[in-house]
């Protein structure tokens, strides 16, 4: 089985609004979300289907034939709005997770035999996006970014040794990044809010843990890496420890970018989780 993956793009407006909650509860949960007239965002679809390789063509799919119904089904989401435009999302609000989930419903059938749909990714910011599989789940991720200095020093090396490894990384005083998190959980879309979790609460839970590391010299700081070397695989460890117990089961996978080039990720130890 191959996975092949192709990116598409489209504009919309959408609005969270409730009729059933009054203007307040509406505020309260979705926030400028329910301003009344809508706003729009840029969303960048990535489509990836799953199948044996043709042994004539030496493809899962030709990708032309992909983009043919990929845009047929984007051709009712792009510059439209989405809650007044379609007839989707009448019963439901136009949120990420509800989005990927109704795009999976349109062309999931429309895939020619042999060819599976093995996963949507929705992005309706840089920042902010949501997958779908087929499952009763999905997930939710949202980037945070905190900045901190460091030093790479294994306390049970030489001198010598440490600046072997680490090179400039163990310049004495430090240095330091803007990290970049991305925090993915994982869980039933709440019928209600068509969201898996509650943005303002996430953002909570997420920037309080973040908020004790941002501007700080992580070693110096930071008891927990009085003992332990602060790489970049050492921090995705503490921050998944630390944030593990808040997200009570929901958290899926994190993944730390120390910088564009290098990335860092965990989900905890126990099994794996199909999050990309
Ligand atoms: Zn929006
Ligand atoms: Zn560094």
């Amino acid at each position: 089985m191959v996975y092949a993956t192709r990116r598409f793009e489209f504009s919309a407006a959408h609005r969270y609004w409730r009729a059933d909650w009054n203007e307040e509860r509406n505020r309260h949960v979705f926030g400028k979300c329910a301003n009344p007239y809508g706003h729009g965002h840029n969303y960048t679809l990535d489509v990836t289907i799953k199948g044996q390789v043709d042994p004539v063509t030496g493809m899962v799919m030709n990708m032309t034939d992909l983009k043919a119904i990929i845009n047929t089904v984007l051709g009712e989401f792009d510059h439209r709005h989405l809650n007044e435009d379609t007839p989707y999302f009448q019963d439901q609000i136009p949120t990420t997770e509800n989005i990927v989930r109704v795009l999976w419903r349109l062309i999931a059938p429309k895939l020619p035999a042999g060819v599976d749909l093995a996963r949507l990714r929705l992005y309706e910011m840089n920042d902010l996006w949501a997958e779908y599989a087929g499952a009763s789940e999905a997930s939710f991720s949202r980037s945070y970014v905190f900045a901190a200095a460091h030093r790479l020093h294994a306390p049970d090396l030489s001198d010598e040794a440490n600046r072997e490894i680490y090179g400039k990384c163990n310049n004495p005083k430090g240095h330091g990044h803007n990290y970049t998190l991305d925090v993915t959980v994982r869980g039933p879309v709440d019928p209600e809010t068509g969201m898996v979790i509650d943005l303002t609460e996430m953002d909570r839970l997420v920037r309080g843990i973040l908020d004790q590391l941002d501007h700080r010299f992580l070693d110096q700081e930071i008891a927990w890496f009085a003992t332990r070397t602060s790489t970049g695989e050492n921090i995705v460890v503490y921050l998944w420890e630390t944030l593990a117990p808040r997200f009570e089961g929901r958290l899926a996978h994190l993944a730390l970018w120390e910088t564009k080039k290098n990335v860092f990720e965990y989900a905890g130890t126990g099994a794996p989780q199909n999050v990309s």
